[in-house]
């Protein structure tokens, strides 16, 4: 005998059921099985003034789930709908390929077509000139602590001057961010306040990140009133925080995030402060202690999955070849970088172009110029100085890179998830039942 055929789920074509069920699945944060339910609400109903306000809240899901290509019908739509809604129009201005980058490039090496996408490390174009090539500490997720040291030193001001100039004159954004930090604690440099303030001066926008490790110099920096400082920090006992930020003193952070907020308010700064909790298995249940301690400062806090770097020891990490240098730290993360990979392979496909090329120059304090910023060796540097060649030249030295193969390959280069991809692994079946 043959089989009978499945039923259909209950209301599929009901877009009042449908409605439901995708609203019902938003709100339990089952943004994979809202979406496909959510289209064919839309597809019923596409005037049904309910669904106009699903399709908003489910493109602003998936804006803040980082899928904002898969976001960006929903907010257009959304945004002709609603054309005074502001945070509709923050979400699609955001995740909108920005006017400044070409959408499309032709890899040198492979011959294919990557596409271009709004670059989720920021709005604008990146510089990270590392105006100090090391650091006071000795985390043994970070080259300083796990790699044979490269040569330190740090940026002088007629360097910087130059390098500023340059930025000027070829940005490809008007107002690029400035990050002053890669491998190095940019506190020690003892010209930082000029330096923000001369970024500043010229439209453009200055942002640090810091362990707070130091113990003069604070208020200088605050009263320059640098656009963003991010606090870099692990653990919030000094126990848990001397293994991962090693070499440093967890009461002297403490203090100087209290000073910070001391000097903001003496001084009148608009810095945006945040705090970057590195999450490993050992301080997940210091969260919430730091997390107060940010809300009582007025800082933002942002946990995050601690991870191994630079890109070198990864790539060496996912061959199987241990590095004697980490001292065992890659079993404390949450997940280990063959993790991590698998994981970010779920969601990706390999159509997108890598924004650490395309949206980021990263100058080093002699001003050469490195591949990008999660690399550390000398053969990943372009082997030329940032003043020796215009935009166009540097751009071409990072798409001949012979370790962006290496890096690709490995499914390491940093490019967007995207749904369509997510579901296909996730969920087998065309149809989620409405219900
Ligand atoms: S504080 Fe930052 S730059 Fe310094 S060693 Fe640690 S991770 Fe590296
Ligand atoms: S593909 Fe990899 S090595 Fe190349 S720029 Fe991107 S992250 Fe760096």
């Amino acid at each position: 005998m043959a089989a009978e055929p499945a039923p259909s789920p209950a209301g599929l074509t009901d877009p009042t059921v449908l409605w439901a069920g995708a609203t019902a699945r938003l709100a339990a944060g089952q943004l994979m099985e809202a979406v496909p339910l959510a289209k064919l609400a839309l597809q019923g109903a596409p005037d049904d003034p309910r669904i106009a306000v699903l399709g908003r809240d489910v493109g602003l899901a998936l804006f803040n789930a980082s899928l904002w290509e898969d976001a960006l019908p929903w907010l257009t739509r959304a945004a002709g709908q609603e054309p005074g809604n502001p945070v509709v129009r923050a979400a699609l201005d955001r995740a909108r390929l920005p006017d400044y980058l070409p959408a499309e490039v032709t890899d040198p090496r492979s011959g294919k077509r990557l596409e271009r996408y709004s670059p989720r490390e920021g709005d604008g174009y990146i510089y990270v000139i590392d105006v100090v090539g090391t650091c006071n500490l000795r985390c043994p997720t970070c080259p300083v602590g796990n790699t044979e040291l490269r040569p330190r030193g740090f940026m002088d001001m007629p360097l910087f001057d130059q390098v500023l100039e340059k930025i000027r004159r070829e940005s490809p954004s008007p107002s690029p961010v400035i990050n002053l930090f890669n491998w190095g604690e940019p506190l020690l440099h003892p010209n930082l306040p000029e330096m923000i303030r001369r970024i500043k001066a010229l439209g453009m926008r200055a942002h640090l990140s810091s362990n707070l490790n130091i113990k003069h110099g604070l208020a200088e920096v605050i009263a320059a009133n640098p656009d963003e400082l991010k606090i870099s920090i692990s653990g919030f006992s000094p126990e848990t925080y001397s293994r991962t930020h090693a070499r440093g003193n967890l009461e002297l952070v403490k203090a100087n995030m209290r000073a910070v907020r001391a000097e903001i308010d003496k001084s009148g700064a608009t810095t945006r402060v945040w705090a970057g909790h590195h999450i490993y298995k050992t301080n997940q249940h210091e969260m919430a202690p730091l997390k107060a301690m940010c809300d009582e400062l007025g800082f933002g806090y942002s946990p995050m999955a601690a991870f191994y770097m630079p890109l070198e020891r990864v790539l060496e990490n996912l061959e199987g070849r241990e590095n004697p240098r980490d001292n065992g730290i890659v079993a404390e993360l949450l997940r280990t970088p063959g993790e991590a990979r698998a994981a970010a392979a779920l969601g990706r496909s390999d159509r997108f172009d890598c924004e650490l090329r395309f949206n980021q120059t990263v100058i080093n304090h002699d001003g050469t110029v490195a591949l990008c910023c999660t690399v550390y060796e000398a053969q990943n540097m372009l082997g030329v100085s940032f003043l020796d060649e215009d935009f166009a030249a540097l751009e071409a030295r990072k798409y001949e890179h012979s370790f962006c193969d290496r890096c690709i390959a490995s499914g390491s280069q940093y490019v967007p998830a995207e749904l369509e991809v997510i579901t296909a692994h996730l969920q087998p079946a065309a149809v989620v039942d409405p219900t």
